[in-house]
């Protein structure tokens, strides 16, 4: 027996090495702080969870849900959309619920990609961007996102040849890991490229809400030309502490969100309705999350940037997403570095390579710990270097 040749050339699980010396140093009766995984400890609003058992009570929503998602909740979307960007989408046609935006992002490759396409992928970027091009026959390519370049990807370092055989590129500001956020004018550029060579653009926009200082991240739908040529995938997830519920939804060409829609049809029969009531009542009451979560991840924001700040780190502060990217020292590797940290620390960081190979020189932390944690864990960083 033996499994198929396109799950044996899935990358190797970079954090196992990781994993094994947690372990090692939690059985030694020491103390481990996680700031590695990016998952909010804020529990999810009251009403939020009182809309879903009330929800749950109902037969009705015992039975299959629609494939293409609860007409109420795409609905929901359309006017969060319009509200929040002032883009008017149409809720049957240009609006698909997710089983959380990686359902999405992860069945997308599949619509667009044939086997030999060349796909590129954000790098460092979400993993599901490059495994999913892989798992549909695709030839995933980095697509670096530099220091030099605010993070941004640079297309004039790619020849025309490649471009022209290009089928699917994958983007995502607020930038997870790098924090890094764009403007309308990067989003006109790569519109305008994606209309020269035609290809299509997924925007992953899981992190629009999670801002700081008054920072409002734009919609690629809020420039013109993107509807022919992109699609945006949303969470519910991080703006509302929701990663467990899995809930999310992709908006934009309504050809293409046919196409995800036709994939989902075949493959899973779409997400229990009481969670997408659920997702109504949440969208409904955005500001009230965020009146809530934003001062919270800001003071935690500046207690990190600070610290590290103050240990000499060249780190710059995110005006998004809930993670700071940390150059390290020179002499260490993302890998050393962060295992370093772990064994004189106990403070568990993200090495920049788990996110590809341009993370390499950088770890991750993340700000989805309580204060008190964030600054325990920054007291020791500050103790040992
Ligand atoms: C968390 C995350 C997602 C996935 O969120 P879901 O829970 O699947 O909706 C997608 N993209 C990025 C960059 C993320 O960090």
């Amino acid at each position: 027996m033996d499994v198929a040749s396109r799950i044996k050339k899935l990358p190797p699980y970079l954090f196992a090495e990781i994993e094994k010396k947690v372990e090692k140093i939690r059985n030694q009766g020491k103390e481990v702080i996680d700031l590695g995984i990016g998952d909010p400890d804020l529990p999810t609003p009251e009403f939020i969870i009182d809309r879903l058992c009330l929800e749950a009570k109902k037969a009705d929503n015992h039975r299959y849900p629609s494939y293409r998602g609860l007409s109420a909740f795409r609905k929901a979307a359309a006017s969060w959309y319009e509200k929040r960007f002032g883009v008017t989408l149409n809720p049957d046609r240009e609006v698909v619920s997710l089983i959380g935006s990686k359902e999405g992002i992860a069945h997308f490759a599949w619509c667009i990609v044939d086997p030999g396409d060349i796909v590129l992928a954000s790098d460092p970027g979400y993993p599901v961007y490059k495994t999913s091009t892989m798992l549909a026959g695709g030839i995933p390519l980095e697509l670096p996102l530099l220091k030099k370049n605010q993070f941004l990807p640079d297309f004039t370092s790619f020849p025309d040849s490649v471009l022209k055989r290009t089928k699917l590129i994958f983007i995502n500001y607020p930038n997870n890991p790098t924090g890094a956020t764009v403007d309308h004018r990067f989003f006109r550029e790569i519109v305008h490229l994606a209309h020269d060579y035609d290809f299509v653009i997924a925007h992953d926009l899981a992190y629009s809400e999670v801002s700081y200082d008054g920072y409002n991240a734009p919609s690629i739908f809020e420039v013109d030309g993107a509807r022919e040529v992109a699609v945006e995938f949303h969470s519910l997830s991080k703006t509302f502490n929701m990663t467990g519920w899995r809930v999310g939804f992709a908006v934009g060409n309504e050809k293409l969100i046919e196409a995800l829609g036709r994939v989902k049809t075949n493959i899973d029969s779409g997400i229990f309705n009481a969670i997408q009531w659920s997702g109504v009542e949440a969208l409904g009451r955005t500001q009230e999350v965020l009146d809530w979560i934003h001062p919270i991840y800001t003071r935690r924001r500046n207690l990190v940037f600070e610290a590290l700040q103050a240990c000499g780190f060249e780190v710059e502060k995110p005006r998004a997403s809930f993670y700071i990217w940390v150059p390290v020292p020179t002499g260490y590797t993302s890998m050393s570095f962060a295992e370093h940290l772990l064994e004189r620390t106990g403070v568990v960081v993200t090495p920049g390579t788990g996110f590809g190979q341009y993370g390499e020189g950088y770890i991750r932390i993340s700000l989805t710990s309580p204060e008190e944690i964030l600054a325990k864990a920054m007291e020791k960083i500050q103790n040992e270097l």
